[in-house]
């Protein structure tokens, strides 16, 4: 969206960023390097991993891999800080044109990472990863889909599965993202409220083979604390008076009619000093005016702190080149808007498992479709294979997905009728049918 900020890509700039968190994961990290290595042969990418104040020895592997390595970049906090702050630290120094995130643990798997990148050159800005067989025990699948669900009903937004470490992102969304506290939960949410186009595709997910869990129910609960902050901050951000000013002149309004009321009372001659209604009213028109008062300093700050601030800019400067300097080296294609003939492509590298087989076929899923937009959409998916007659199945053409404007003004609506992906069959938001394999 926004490729006016941030410095021009350099000529020694890898095209895939690695951003990997890393919490006490030692014996995880050496596997994890070798199958990156193998997935990402012959293409141009860094690995940033983030130790998140290990205890383990993962310090010294990775301070040794960095040394070794000229591709792997360490980043260590002197103590435990959370997912969140280990992904923007590692945001903070990818130089990539595209981000991947991932977990340490091999959970993600690395030959994922060419469909996400495929994934993204359809013209998505974020293709977050759904974890659909996850190798997970029921006591973190269970509350991951109760946290799942309330997000989707509040957000609107229709991803399966929000807080999947597998993402991958165009920079300009990393660039607009500051995360902290259990904010990574959110991470499409805060991309998506900004304007950017949110895919998601179904991806392997494998059974934690050493170390456990850094999340148990107690992280839920702080992570639906933080629903709130991203609910506020999407919704609120920038008119912070309409939730402070209500709120105060509603206040305000029920202790003056309280007031008044005492007011006619006490003009009949009757006494009202001791009556308890008076020190309510009293008390909400105090609270009234205050939280109006904190809804105007908020809307202050607000004004001073969007001022000059690259990084809430919410427009791109169009016309302008995506790369200034070609890419050395074997490297992905540059990403395309979605147009004619942009349907997916067979995976180069590796020979996946049945489950990667099948998950593989799927192109990305665009997030905010309703029902009738489904139904909608399977009928221009018709269409637009009686107008396309020559390209073949699993070749269509991927047309407008997130990029529709609506006419009125509104955010951007994730998928269109009459759009999106013909290779597939989607009710009720859900895929229903796994796509026509391309002949390979
Ligand atoms: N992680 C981290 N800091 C933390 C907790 C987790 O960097 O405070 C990393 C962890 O090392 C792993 C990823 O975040 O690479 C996901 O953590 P985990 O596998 O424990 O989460 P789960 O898959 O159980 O949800
Ligand atoms: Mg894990």
């Amino acid at each position: 969206m926004q490729r006016d900020q941030g410095p021009p890509p350099r000529r020694d700039d890898p095209y895939i960023s690695l951003v990997i968190p890393a919490y006490n994961e030692k014996e995880s990290l050496p596997h994890l390097f070798e199958r990156i290595r193998d997935a990402l042969q012959g293409k141009s990418y860094e690995i940033i991993f983030v130790d998140d104040g290990s205890t383990d020895g993962t310090e010294q592997y990775l301070r040794e891999l960095a040394m070794q390595e000229s591709r792997v970049k360490a980043l260590r906090f002197r103590r435990n800080f959370g997912k969140s702050a280990a992904l923007q630290a590692g945001f903070n120094e990818a130089r990539g044109e595209v981000i991947i995130t991932m977990d340490a643990d091999l959970q993600d798997d690395p030959q994922e990472i060419p469909r996400l990148v495929e994934a993204l050159d359809k013209g998505y800005d974020l293709v977050s990863g759904w974890r659909e067989k996850r190798n997970d025990p029921f006591n973190k699948t269970l509350p991951s889909e109760l946290f799942n669900a309330v997000t989707r009903l509040t957000t609107k937004i229709t991803l399966h599965d929000f807080n999947c470490g597998f993402k991958a992102y165009r920079r300009a969304v990393v660039q607009n993202l500051h995360i902290y506290g259990e904010q990574h939960r959110f991470i499409p949410v805060l991309a998506y409220w900004q304007g950017f186009g949110v895919g998601e595709i179904p991806l392997a997910h494998h059974r934690r083979k050493f170390g456990r869990s850094k999340f148990g129910m107690r992280r839920f609960l702080s992570g639906f604390l933080d629903l709130f902050t991203v609910l506020f901050l999407t919704r609120f951000r920038f008119k912070p008076l309409h939730v402070f000013g209500s709120m105060g002149l509603l206040l305000f309004l029920a202790g003056l009619g309280i007031n008044l009321y005492l007011t006619w009372i006490k003009l009949q001659g009757e006494a009202i000093g001791t009556r308890p209604l008076l020190s309510l009213g009293i008390l909400l028109l105090a609270m009234g005016i205050q939280i109006f008062g904190i809804g105007l300093l908020a809307e202050m700050i607000t004004l001073f702190s969007t001022r000059e601030s690259p990084s809430t800019r919410t427009y791109e400067v169009l016309g302008i080149p995506r790369h200034v300097a070609p890419f050395p080296g074997p490297r992905y294609h540059a990403p395309k808007r979605p147009g004619p003939g942009s349907g997916p492509k067979p995976s180069q590298s590796g020979t996946p498992s049945a489950q990667q087989q099948q998950l593989k076929e799927r192109p990305p899923r665009p997030v905010g479709q309703s029902q009738n937009q489904s139904q909608g959409q399977k009928q221009g998916q018709n269409q637009g294979q009686n107008q396309a007659p020559n390209q073949s199945q699993g070749q269509k053409p991927v047309q407008n997905q997130q990029r529709n404007r609506p006419q009125d003004g509104r955010r951007p609506v994730a998928a269109q009728p009459g759009t999106t992906d013909q290779n597939r069959t989607v009710e009720h938001g859900r895929p229903t049918q796994p796509p026509k394999t391309p002949q390979q």
